[in-house]
């Protein structure tokens, strides 16, 4: 079952409450703020904080400061 990209409006970060990122090749819901990376089971994203996984420096290729 596809994740369905619609819900990315309803969603938000369990952790800041922010926007959360879609990644389509790697099938998670990123928050840049919180550098968390929450997993997405059977189209059904796992908002947990205890389950996200983290996210180390090298993922970050979407800052845009220098
Ligand atoms: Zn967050």
């Amino acid at each position: 079952m596809a994740f369905d990209t619609k819900l990315m409006e309803i969603l938000a970060c369990p952790v800041c409450k922010g926007k959360l990122d879609y990644d389509k090749a790697q099938q998670e819901l990123i928050c840049k703020f919180d550098r968390l990376a929450y997993s997405i089971d059977n189209g059904i994203p796992v908002l947990l904080e205890n389950e996200a996984r983290r996210l180390v420096l090298d993922e970050e290729n979407t800052e845009q400061e220098s």
